[in-house]
C-alpha cells in the first residue's frame, strides 16, 4: 500500500489524490509491463526468419540445368547402347556411333549430376535435384554398359 509523499497518509488503491492533503498521487510506472511487451516479439521473429528457406535463383537454375544435362546424358547413353548392340550384330558403323554418343553422354551425365548435387547442397530440396542426380548416375552407368558392350564387341 502506497503512502502520500506530502503528509504520509495511507492511500487507498486507485485514488489519484491524497484524501487528506489533496497531493496528486504519481501514476504507477508502467515499466514492469512495458519491458516484457517489448521483449516478447523478438523470440517470435527469430524462428520465423530462420524457418523460411531462402533459395537463390542461381541455386534453382543450377538444379534445372543439372537435371537437363543429366537427362541429355542418359538419352545419349541409351542411344549409344542401341548402336553398340547394332554393332555387335552387324559389323559396321554401330560401334563407331556408340563411341560418338558416349563422348556426349559421359560428360553430360557427370556434369549434370554434379550441378544437381551442388544445388541440393545449397538447400534446394526440389525434386528437380533428386531427378538430376539420379538420372546423371544412371547416365554414367549406362555409358559404362555401352563401353562394356563395345569392348566385348572388339573381343569377338
Ligand atoms: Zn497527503
Amino acid at each position: 500500500m502506497a503512502h502520500c509523499t506530502n503528509c504520509g497518509n495511507q492511500l487507498a488503491e486507485g485514488n489519484k489524490f491524497c484524501s487528506v492533503c489533496g497531493t496528486p498521487v504519481p501514476a504507477p510506472e508502467p515499466i514492469p509491463e512495458a519491458v516484457p511487451a517489448a521483449a516478447d516479439p523478438q523470440p517470435y521473429y527469430a524462428p520465423a526468419v530462420t524457418a523460411e528457406p531462402v533459395i537463390s535463383v542461381k541455386t534453382k537454375v543450377l538444379g534445372f540445368v543439372g537435371m537437363g544435362l543429366s537427362i541429355g546424358g542418359l538419352f545419349f547413353a541409351v542411344l549409344g547402347i542401341l548402336y553398340a548392340l547394332i554393332g555387335m550384330v552387324e559389323q559396321g558403323l554401330g560401334f563407331a556411333f556408340a563411341i560418338a554418343f558416349g563422348m556426349f553422354s559421359m560428360p553430360l551425365s557427370i556434369v549434370g549430376r554434379i550441378l544437381a548435387n551442388k544445388s541440393r547442397e545449397e538447400g534446394n530440396l526440389s525434386n528437380v535435384c533428386s531427378v538430376g542426380s539420379g538420372v546423371g548416375l544412371g547416365g554414367i552407368f549406362a555409358t559404362g554398359a555401352m563401353l562394356f558392350l563395345g569392348i566385348i564387341n572388339l573381343m569377338i
